[in-house]
């Protein structure tokens, strides 16, 4: 089976499937006695309050007070006693319970503070009550002495956020996508996982071994003896290479990728040098000054540019002017109603209208540039053609501003990429907006999610006409959008020529390794096999060899 693999992590297991969330019971009437129910239900709440009580002394910690605290809801002879009212005035214990927790719950959430925050437990004793009553493995992460490869539908954030890793060897769902948030915190908390496995829970059962291999997606069903010796040593080598200490981003064959980090504020940039930044790939100042109604003076701006600079001092720090409009509206730029925020007056064609906005945050950063050390790029975001380009070009010349790029996000700048750099320094991929406006898909709507995924092979394509672009004009193309931070896509990347990788810091690690474990010529072959897909989901498989 095959999936979106997460990180390049390799888990090997016992399978452990999460239960589905339980239905409702219903308020049907009780048939049988109602003494008989209402002890059915005391029974239920004991062991539920036994099991959560022997659960929190086999972890110990904080999560023993949690889950005493949990033990004794269960246990409080005023929520028994309204099981057991309910009970007698007809009704089954299944719904009573649910009654009985559900209005208790209402009162905590009425005594806010302190109370209210625990109201949400009481959800979870009562869902454990009901699946006891029930005889159903309860809801929630499961428990086992043994680590496991976690199997579910899709995880709630809580559930992933507290998952114990010593005894989650990976994570395989079935629903979810790249950018899901089961995904997104997998990757934050360097869990191998695999989301978006379609029949996943129909194939898996408890206890069955399974292999999920996030680089390349694949998840094995009852692997042979062999395949399980394999994955162990391949799970040992990748534990050795993520280790490994932090050198400057190159391939197998030492061709030299410069790994750098998106960027919003100064205070971000600590971070990122300790894990490994070479630089800033993308600065994206319009973060500082979303809740301005009025432009940032020249000084304001020049003491956070400046910050940024001194930190990555030595390095370069790849500055973005003003990204403002469509999903991030600066006040004092985009004052129009439109019905298409996307596709009207954002990024250089609101700076273009509002040039006096522009010239001064080309002075402020003139300003930091003279006071600091840094290699200061400067770029503009959503460039169109070449007459947009020499117009930023130009205009940052005036300011004395030596490296002066185009943010490809727009698909007519990879249609002439060779005009386009022509006129500039270099080009930086915005992988984000260049997948939404080649698929004239809102990047920020679910109902069309699906077309945003930068593997698709229409996006490849136009990242390798600037990729041939830039090498003919023996200048820089750099990818700053999401797709960078995707470690098997930056190989391809790569492949595709381009020549530098910002992202988000915590990515950093993986896409390193990665680069490590590949050549030049295998990056150009995963780059070409990917080209020939039909879709995402294709080019994913195909650049994996599969
Ligand atoms: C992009 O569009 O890929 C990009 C890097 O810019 P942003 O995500 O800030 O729009
Ligand atoms: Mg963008």
């Amino acid at each position: 089976m095959h999936g979106v693999g997460v990180g390049r992590g390799i888990a090997a297991g016992k399978a452990l499937r999460m239960p589905d969330r339980l239905t409702p019971p219903t308020d049907a009437p009780l048939e049988g006695d109602a003494e008989g129910e209402v002890q059915r239900a005391t029974d239920a709440l004991h062991q539920v309050a036994g099991d959560l009580m022997s659960r929190g002394e086999t972890v110990g910690g904080e999560a023993q007070d949690v889950l005493q605290a949990a033990a004794l809801m269960a246990q409080d002879p005023a929520l028994a006693d309204d099981v057991a009212a309910r009970i007698r005035a007809g009704v089954n214990a299944e719904f009573a319970v649910q009654e009985a927790f559900g209005q208790f719950k209402q009162m905590l959430v009425a005594l806010g503070g302190y109370m209210a925050e625990r109201a949400t437990d009481l959800d979870d004793v009562a869902q454990r009550v009901i699946a006891q009553l029930r005889g159903v493995p309860a809801p929630g992460v499961p428990m086992s002495d043994e680590p496991f490869v976690l199997i579910a539908r899709d995880l709630a954030p809580a559930d992933t956020a507290t998952l114990d890793l010593d005894k989650v060897l990976g994570l395989v769902t079935q629903d979810g996508g790249p950018t899901s948030h089961t995904a997104i915190l997998a990757r934050s908390k360097s869990i191998t996982a695999i989301v978006g496995v379609p029949e996943l829970l129909d194939k898996v059962s408890d206890r069955q071994l399974i292999i999920a291999d996030a680089r390349s997606g694949e998840v094995t069903l009852d692997p042979t003896a062999e395949q399980q010796e394999a994955a162990e040593a391949e799970r040992i080598k990748r534990a050795e290479v993520a280790n490994a200490p932090i050198t400057p981003g190159a391939l197998a064959d030492g061709t030299p990728v410069q790994l750098l980090a998106n960027v919003g504020r100064p205070e971000e940039a600590a971070a990122a040098l300790e894990l490994g930044a070479e630089g800033v790939g993308l600065f994206r100042t319009e973060f500082l000054f979303l809740d301005s109604k009025t432009p940032p003076t020249v000084e304001q701006q020049t003491e956070q540019y400046a910050a940024m600079l001194r930190a990555f001092e030595g390095k370069k720090v790849v500055v973005r002017v003003l990204d403002a409009g469509a999903d991030k509206p600066l006040a004092f730029l985009n004052d129009d109603d439109e019905e298409n925020p996307a596709l009207g007056l954002r990024g250089i064609r609101a700076l273009r209208a509002n040039e006096k906005v522009l010239r001064d945050q080309l002075q402020a950063l003139a300003d930091a540039d003279a006071a600091t050390d840094a290699d200061l790029w400067v770029m503009a975001p959503m460039i169109a053609n070449a007459e947009e380009t020499e117009y930023f070009v130009t205009i940052s010349r005036e300011y004395g501003l030596k490296t002066v790029g185009a943010m490809a996000e727009v698909p007519s700048i990879a249609l002439q990429g060779s005009q386009v750099l022509e006129r500039c320094d270099f080009v930086s991929i915005g992988t984000n907006d260049l997948t939404q406006y080649t698929f004239a898909a809102d990047r920020l709507l679910g109902t069309v999610a699906q077309f945003q995924d930068p593997w698709q092979p229409a996006v490849l394509r136009l990242v390798g006409m600037l990729g041939d672009a830039g090498a003919a004009a023996d200048k820089p193309v750099g990818v700053c959008g999401e797709a960078a931070a995707d470690p098997a896509l930056a190989a391809v990347l790569v492949g595709l020529g381009v020549t530098s990788l910002s992202m988000s810091a915590a990515a950093l690690g993986d896409v390193r390794a990665e680069l490590k474990s590949v050549t030049l010529e295998e990056a150009r072959e995963r780059a070409a096999r990917a080209l020939t897909a039909v879709d995402a989901a294709e080019a994913r498989r195909f650049a994996a060899g599969a």
